[in-house]
């Protein structure tokens, strides 16, 4: 029987090392010792930084940088999710004032679900003065699977005048004509779909098939994962909006962000 790190048995507790782990992290929060790492976004048109992404990170006291990879699926299994994105969400706000255009956050299921994460949202903008419209949430594709329950929390999100992104496109279940549904502002393609792109035919069709629809509902393209020039220059020559990916940076702390914009005089 393979061992399911991730599992629980059912109604079980964690294993200790898993409990240990949780028990840093909720630590972690209430030192207010996550770090987010920024990685820019670039307008293909015009060719300057036109946001970035917030991306958490936990800087561990023996472990090093902890990715969120390695912590994510803990907290969702053990509830903690709404209190980790508001923590990403405050910071993020708290450091708006050196990000370069819009701040995308991302939201996971449990987080979009709380009754109580509009009027969060709503006051800390307020406290934190920012510009509502600097503001990006990113859902997934997934969270879309649910229009009944999803739709009403969207359009207040919306009234708030935040924009919205659906993340990693592509890899769900949603039907593309499914999307006009939605108040989106940006799709973000998923990095699987740019990195066949010029490789596979397949791929190729898939994206110019995205990016026409797109453009017809009036919702932006941003290609995530771009790591190679060819991957670029495809994405310019076919009018896709923005661009994200190693090739333009990795993800870095504020001050490479701020030092990146800098440069390009963004
Ligand atoms: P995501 O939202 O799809 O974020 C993009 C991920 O792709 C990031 O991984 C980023 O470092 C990586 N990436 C960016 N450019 C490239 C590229 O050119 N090539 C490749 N191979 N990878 C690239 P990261 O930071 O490890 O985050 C992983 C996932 O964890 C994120 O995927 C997101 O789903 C989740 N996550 C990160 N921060 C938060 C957060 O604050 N809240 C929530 N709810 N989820 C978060
Ligand atoms: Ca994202
Ligand atoms: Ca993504
Ligand atoms: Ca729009």
């Amino acid at each position: 029987v393979p061992v399911r790190l991730h599992t629980p048995a059912q109604g079980g507790s964690p294993a200790p090392e898993r409990l240990e782990l949780e028990i840093e992290l909720r630590q972690a929060m209430a030192a207010r010792a996550l770090e987010l790492h920024y990685q820019p976004i670039r307008n293909l048109r015009t060719g300057r930084i036109a946001g970035a992404e917030a991306l958490v990170r936990w800087p561990h006291p023996e472990r090093g940088w902890i990715p969120p990879g390695a912590f994510i699926p803990l907290a969702e299994e053990r509830g903690l999710m709404p209190e980790l994105d508001r923590y990403v969400l405050r910071r993020a706000l708290a450091e708006m004032a050196r990000v370069p255009g819009w701040c995308a956050v991302n939201l996971s299921p449990q987080t979009l679900h709380d009754p109580g994460f509009v009027p969060f949202i709503r006051e800390a903008l307020e406290v934190s003065r920012v510009p509502p419209g600097r503001l990006v949430l990113e859902i997934t594709e997934r969270m879309l699977a649910d229009p009944e329950r999803i739709l009403p929390v969207l359009q207040a999100i919306k009234e708030l005048g935040v924009g919205l992104a659906v993340d990693d496109f592509g890899t769900g279940y949603s039907s593309l004509t499914y999307l006009r549904l939605f108040p989106l502002d940006h799709l973000k393609l998923d990095q699987r779909f740019t990195h066949g792109l010029t490789r596979s035919t397949q791929d190729t069709a898939l994206v110019e098939g995205i990016l026409d629809l797109a453009r017809r509902l009036g919702i932006e393209v941003i290609a995530e994962g771009v790591e190679t020039p060819e991957q670029l220059e495809w994405l310019k020559a076919h009018a896709c909006d923005y661009a994200q990916g190693y090739l333009i940076a990795r993800p870095g702390p504020l001050e490479a962000l701020d030092a990146l914009a800098r440069r390009e005089g963004s």
